[in-house]
């Protein structure tokens, strides 16, 4: 079954979008307005109005919008990425103070305010973070204290601080975390409301095209109908059940983003003449700048649109797939972008070339819905159980899956992902036999490379059903079959080693004699994926030829 916008639509949405960018947005525009730190609020308004509607998608159907499931929020926060990550993360800051009303709002509630953002285009606030509770958000301190009248709580009392609130200073509503006496509860809070005010804009590193403001409550009234669900102490869970779905969100900014940077640099390349030749020529250049970042995109790529597609086929909220996503696409769309000045070297140092702003802008998405720490946490966490769970044949089980992908799509380097994620399985089970993960620096390790091991998992099956072409209608078409196949190789090799070669200095490092180092050795397979390595200077070759739209030189 489908579920969200028909191809059409999408389609359509995804080119009006870029066509306003175009028209609203023009790169001379947006470095004046990030020069200037200015949120341009009549631009984000059209979009979540008349002229665009973005908002809509992220509103279900039965309350006036078009019900657009996770590919389609992926593939739209993508492009919006693209266009600017400041107006992109204004809209999401919308999507994310709805969401604890679509969670785990009473049906009243859902109609009375997704309408309001569907019909009117508000804006929205999620105001979670306070100055003392980031990462630990359960450590909250903003209070809701009960009114009551006649033995009914007729309202609340919400006293408190919220720090980098994005829309904070420009919503119209705020969703907001507090603790209530039965727990903390997310309640729903309309500006102008008293006791309710805002700071100023934040002066930041990188979006500067969005609001980012702190939330002051000083006794701020809310009436009981503002309470989210009506009971207390819902608030955690349901800040929960959304992760899976927005972490995606972010995920697919850090991949927007990430591309944004390389666009620019591989036609910036094959312009610039150095040496009596262009640098998209340069084997040094390519393949350090260009190739590696241009894989790890579509190996986060991949995990994002996996995991929009088993979100949509009712699979729940996936919040470690989710965390995969969102570290593998921010990490790389991060490099991608640091990358894309490099290449442009002193010109990309510049505030005239848009990398530069990139890099800034995209920086964020290592930060927000959950530092890239507590994604590595998230992750480990998961799996380590899975591996106990399993008695340690979880990711060996990923990796025979790949062997049996390998032998039905030869050319895709499933074998060598296979390689990885045996090795995986090695690391885990030598750190649970010297009890390592007592460090949390090597289950946070662990967590990096069961993401690195389950991206190009998500790459090979991506690349095997390009092959078959049985890519789903909506999944995105930037590259052929072959080219994701090439990528997937690269991919996999430098999976592999990271896995053995990390995996090998953490235990041995971590243990307090040879013997975990010996206990490794015999698990990792080095040798093997040391011989898969042949080819991988030829395969980066066809990667650039790919990236750069040349017949293949060699
Ligand atoms: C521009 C911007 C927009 C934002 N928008 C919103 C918004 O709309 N709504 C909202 O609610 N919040 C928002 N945030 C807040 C954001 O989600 C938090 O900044 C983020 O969750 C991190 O919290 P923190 O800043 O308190 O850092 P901390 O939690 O103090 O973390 C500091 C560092 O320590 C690491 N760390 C933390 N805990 C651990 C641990 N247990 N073990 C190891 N390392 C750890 C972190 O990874 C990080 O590197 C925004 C932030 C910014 C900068």
């Amino acid at each position: 079954m489908s579920v969200g916008l028909d191809l059409e639509t999408l389609d359509f949405t995804l080119e009006s979008i870029s066509e306003f960018g175009r028209r609203e947005l023009p790169d001379s525009v947006l470095i004046e307005l990030d020069e200037r730190d200015e949120f341009p609020e009549e631009i984000v308004r059209r979009m979540c109005g008349e002229d665009l509607g973005v908002q809509l998608i992220f509103v279900p159907e039965e309350h006036g919008g078009m019900g657009g499931g996770a590919v389609d929020v992926y593939r739209v926060c993508e492009r919006m990425a693209a266009l600017d990550l400041g107006v992109a993360t204004s809209v999401l800051a919308t999507f994310l103070g709805s969401d604890p009303i679509v969670v785990g709002g009473t049906p009243e509630q859902k109609e009375r305010w997704m309408r309001r953002i569907a019909e009117e285009g508000v804006l929205m606030a999620y105001g979670a973070t306070e100055p003392d509770a980031g990462s630990d958000l359960a450590a909250l301190k903003t209070k809701a204290e009960p009114i009551s009248e006649n033995g009914t709580v007729v309202g609340y009392r919400l006293s408190g601080a919220k720090q980098w609130i994005s829309n904070g200073g420009v919503a119209e509503l705020s969703s907001v975390l507090a603790l209530a006496p039965g727990g903390p509860s997310w309640f729903v809070i309309e500006s102008g409301a008293e006791g309710f005010s805002h700071g100023e804009q934040e002066d930041k590193h990188g979006i500067r095209l969005s609001n980012t403001a702190a939330l002051f409550l000083e006794d701020a009234y809310v009436d009981a109908s503002g309470l989210v669900g009506g009971t207390e102490g819902q608030g955690l869970v349901q800040a929960q059940q959304v992760f899976g779905y927005t972490r995606l969100m972010v995920a697919a900014f850090g991949l927007g983003a990430g591309w944004a940077a390389l666009d620019r640099a591989i036609p910036y390349s094959a312009e610039r003449i150095q040496a009596g030749g262009p640098l998209s020529e340069k084997q040094g250049y390519t393949h350090k700048l260009i190739v590696p970042h241009a894989v790890r995109l579509e190996a986060a790529r991949a995990a994002i649109e996996e995991t929009a597609e088993r979100i949509d086929a009712g699979e729940g909220s996936l919040n470690t797939e989710g965390a995969i996503a969102k570290y593998l696409a921010s990490e790389s769309g991060n490099a991608a972008a640091d990358a894309a000045i490099q290449a442009h070297g002193g010109y990309g140092y510049t505030h005239e070339y848009m990398v530069e702003k990139i890099k800034r802008d995209v920086r964020i998405t290592t930060i927000y819905e959950g530092t890239s720490e507590i994604m590595e946490m998230t992750i480990a966490r998961d799996r380590w159980q899975q591996h106990l769970k399993t008695r340690g044949d979880h990711y060996h089980a990923a990796a025979r899956d790949m062997e049996a992908l390998g032998a039905e799509h030869p050319g895709i380097g499933a074998e060598t992902t296979g390689l990885a994620l045996h090795a995986l399985a090695g690391v885990f089970e030598t750190a649970r036999e010297a009890r390592l993960t007592r460090n949390q620096h090597v289950l946070l390790r662990l967590g990096q490379l069961a993401a690195l091991a389950e991206g190009a998992a998500a790459l090979a099956r991506r690349a095997a059903r390009a092959a078959a072409g049985e890519l789903s209608p909506k999944a995105s078409r930037r590259f052929d079959a072959d080219p994701m196949a090439t990528f997937c190789r690269v991919n996999a090799r430098e999976v592999a080693l990271a896995v053995a070669t990390d995996g090998a200095r953490w235990v041995a490092g971590s243990g307090d004699g040879g013997k975990e180092a010996a206990a490794l050795s015999s698990r990792i397979g080095l040798a093997e994926i040391a011989a898969a390595q042949a080819g991988l200077l030829a395969d980066m070759d066809a990667a650039a030829d790919a990236l750069y739209g040349r017949e293949p030189q060699r």
